[in-house]
Parts: structure tokens; sequence; C-alpha cells
């Protein structure tokens, strides 16, 4: 069946940073390919579904959201929108999603997208629309220029994994490690700052493994990346994410020390704090090596803050082990971190492990774990609280009149202020709660 070409899109993203990212590419493909950015779903003619698959519960969303989407189309106009399922569920799924939900017209996996348009065409004319190939051919070559980034951007550096951890599907639905080169990352930093951003974000699965050839033939780490962008005029702040212990060398963890642009923020996982987790989990780093490279960064940039991912109920965690991750985030004092139940991916090796974890066992240890993080977190809010810091604003606050910034260490800071997105601004901070900041500008202070 025939069906007229679509004229407007919107693009829903699920899970990482990586999907952001990818999210925002698809919607910039899609706008160069004629079609406009519709409100919300419900006023779009394709939905495209950017989907995550790391756990469980996030590829049940995207059926039930299918399901949500043509209901309400159905009750609204009785015109359901094409609907294209992206991302690592697509992947991981294939073609088995339009069999499970025949609304589905498209599917196309992570290292495909840039055919999106194509896929959208062929549908629209009644054909088979799924793509889950991993091309020789690099997606980013096929994208076209940035546009309207905003003032905080991504920049996929790195893409895939090799370390193959026994609970993680990255590897199969990203495929192998590939670092973008040199030249490519230095043109879209350029191209993000003078499409106004003011701050980019290096990411990858394991962005620190990042390397490259600089423009010279120079064999070049991520540090040496990161230090290229600092000398990039107009851009105010880098980041990056995520980060995996074993790949954090000398250079690295220098440039914490040296390079101004580089915020004192690091998202590094460790995952359990029992080693003999960590080797089931095939982490290939154990909690002495993790430490050492914290306290590392620390005596590089002693205000670093520090953020990590955490899984709780891995096949075989007893008791031990699990107090043995809570005692890691009280030695290291997370700053901010993501912790998560154990899930079994199929096709993963822990997934046929013995002695997987009760469900309640689970529950109550990613409570107890949620509960020392959150404390932890406010703790570190409530000692910025009298710090004189510059902040990025980002966007609007709830109320009229006021502003949300980001401080270096990634806090949320609610300003009553007129300043322009994308304006940096110095405040003193004078409140915190658990999840963001108070900051006035000094001026007003003293008024
Ligand atoms: N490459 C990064 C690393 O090694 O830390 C992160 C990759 S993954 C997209 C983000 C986080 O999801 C992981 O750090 C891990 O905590 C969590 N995760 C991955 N697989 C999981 C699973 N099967 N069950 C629960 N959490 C999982
Ligand atoms: Fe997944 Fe481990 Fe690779 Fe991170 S390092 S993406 S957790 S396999």
């Amino acid at each position: 069946m025939t069906r007229p070409a679509p004229k407007s899109f919107h693009v829903k993203s699920f899970g990482c940073q990586m999907n952001v990212y990818d999210g925002q590419r698809m919607a910039e493909l899609l706008e160069a390919d004629g079609m406009v950015a519709a409100q919300d779903e419900g006023a779009a003619d394709l939905v495209v579904l950017n989907t995550c698959h790391i756990r469980e519960k996030a590829a049940e969303k995207v059926y039930s959201d299918i399901g949500r989407i043509v209901k309400r189309a159905r009750a609204a106009t009785g015109d359901v929108p094409m609907i294209a399922v992206a991302g690592c569920v697509a992947q991981a799924e294939g073609a088995e999603i339009p069999r499970r939900a025949p609304a589905v017209d498209v599917v196309v996996g992570p290292q495909a997208y840039h055919r999106l348009p194509d896929l959208v065409r062929a549908a629209g004319e009644g054909k088979r629309a799924v793509d889950t190939d991993m091309p020789a051919e690099s997606k980013f070559d096929a994208l076209p220029a940035r546009r309207r980034p905003g003032p905080s951007a991504f920049l996929t550096v790195q893409e895939g994994c090799d370390k193959f951890c026994t609970y993680c599907v990255v590897p199969y639905t990203r495929g192998a490690e590939v670092s973008r080169p040199w030249g490519a990352v230095m043109d879209e930093a350029r191209a993000l700052v003078d499409a106004g951003a003011r701050e980019i974000t290096l990411i990858g699965q394991n962005v620190n493994a990042w390397t490259s050839e600089d423009g010279k033939g120079r064999p070049q780490g991520l540090d040496g990346l990161i230090r290229a962008l600092d000398r990039l005029p107009g851009l105010a702040r880098i980041r990056y994410t995520t980060s995996h212990p074993n790949d954090m060398t000398d250079g690295l963890i220098a440039a914490h020390g040296e390079v101004e642009k580089l915020m004192p923020f690091l998202h590094l996982p460790v995952q359990a704090g029992s080693d003999r987790i960590l080797r089931a989990m095939n982490r290939s780093h154990s909690v002495a090596s993790y430490l050492a490279v914290i306290d590392r960064v620390r005596a590089s940039r002693p205000d670093i803050a520090l953020s990590g991912d955490f899984i709780v109920g891995f096949p075989g965690e007893d008791e031990a082990d699990f107090v043995a991750t809570l005692d890691v985030v009280r030695a290291v004092g997370h700053a901010q971190a993501f912790s998560f139940k154990y899930s079994p991916r199929p096709g993963t090796p822990a997934a046929t492990m013995a002695d997987q974890v009760a469900p309640e066992v689970m529950d109550d240890r990613l409570q107890r774990l949620q509960a020392l993080l959150n404390e932890q977190q406010a703790a570190f809010n409530a000692a910025t609280v009298g710090r004189r810091t510059d902040i990025l604003i980002e966007r609007d606050g709830r109320h009229p009149g006021q502003r949300i910034g980001k401080s270096p260490w990634l806090q949320s800071v609610v300003v009553e202020n007129d300043a322009g997105i994308g304006e940096m601004m110095t405040v003193d901070i004078v409140s915190a709660g658990p999840n963001s900041l108070g900051g006035v500008t000094p001026a007003r202070q003293a008024a």
C-alpha cells in the first residue's frame, strides 16, 4: 500500500546521551530532506522512536509507546502517522518489530540512520524498510552540517565497544569500537560553535579510548583532542562522557589539572565494589585500580565532582558484595550517579549465569544504594553554598524571569535573571536542594 510522503516529523529519544545526539542528527537529516519538525508527536506525519536496549523496561516501553501513538491518532483524526523505530532496540530486534507491532513502517539501526530519508520513501511506496546494517561507510560523512545545537551540545567522537562486559548489549547493538577521525571531529566542533554552542560534551561508549592522528599525522588521545578544543575561539567549556577506568591515561588525568575549559566533572562508572563481581562482569579493573585512578584524578584537579554508574543484583552478588559497593560509594564520595537493577539481556553471557538474584533482593539493594547516593549528592550540593562560580545559561526556569544554568560541576542553578540563553554569568550560590542550587548575581546580593 502506498501512502503520501510525510511532511512533518517528531523524534523521541530514550536512553543515553548518544541517543540524544543521534536523535538531533536524525532531525537535521529529515529537515535537510524537506520535512519540518512538529511540536509534538500528535502533530507529526512521521514519528521516530529512537530507542534504548540497555534494560528490559526501555524496550517494553517502546512497544507500549507504539500502541499509545496508534490509539491516540485513531481517536484524534483517524490517520495513524508513519512510525519509525531507530536505536538499539531496532538493531537488536530488527524485523521482529513490525511483526510484533504492525503499525511500524521503518526499522533502522544506530549505524544506518543516515539512510532514514530513503527508508521513509521506501515505506511510503509500500516496500519493506528494515535496515540494521553496520555499513562500511561512515554515517557521519552522509549527515548534513550541524544546526541550532543550543548552548550545550553533544559531539559523538567514538562509537561501539570492544570491552564485552558480560551484562551489556552495547558491543552487539553498536558494534566494534570506532573513533571518528581528528579532522571530522574538529570540523564538527567548529560548526557547533559557529551555530551557537558554548559547551561541547564529547561522547562515546568509551570516550576516553578515542584515538586518531592529528592534522600533522601525530597519534593523539582524548587529552590531545581536548587541548586542541581548548584553543577553539568561542568555546567556553569542554566535557566528556562516558569513560572506562582502564582508559584514564596519564595525559587525560593531567589535562584535568591544566586545561581551563575542561570542567571539573568526571563520569567514571565502577559498576560494583566487589572484585569477585567485577571479574564476573569482565570489567578488567579492580576496586583498588579504580580507587587509584580516582586518587590521581583528585590530585590533578582537587575540586573535581565524581559521578558513576552502578549495577545491583548482578548474578551471584551476595550481601557482602553489595556492602562493598556501598563502601566504595562512601570512599569516593560520588557527587551524583546512576544506579540500576541488573537486567538480563538476551544473548549476553550474564543472562544465563547461575545465581540470578531475586527481584525483591535487588529492590532492597537499589533502595539502600540510592539512599546513600542521594545523601551524598545533597551533601555535595550543600557544600557549594557560599561559592562564587560561573554558570552557563541553558534554558528558562519554571517561573517568569527565571533562568537555569549549569555550574562547572554539572549542577542545575536557578537564578532570577534575564540573561540570554547561552550566556555565561557569575553567580553566588545561596541555597541548595537535592537536585538543584539557587544562585544570585553578586551585585544583586550586595543590593
Ligand atoms: N560504556 C559505559 C561504561 O562502561 O560504563 C556505559 C555504557 S551503558 C550505555 C550505561 C550503563 O548502563 C552502564 O554503565 C551500566 O551501569 C548500565 N547497564 C548496562 N547493561 C546493563 C544491564 N544489563 N542491567 C543493568 N544495567 C546495565
Ligand atoms: Fe557496555 Fe562494558 Fe562496553 Fe560500557 S565498557 S559499553 S558497560 S560492554
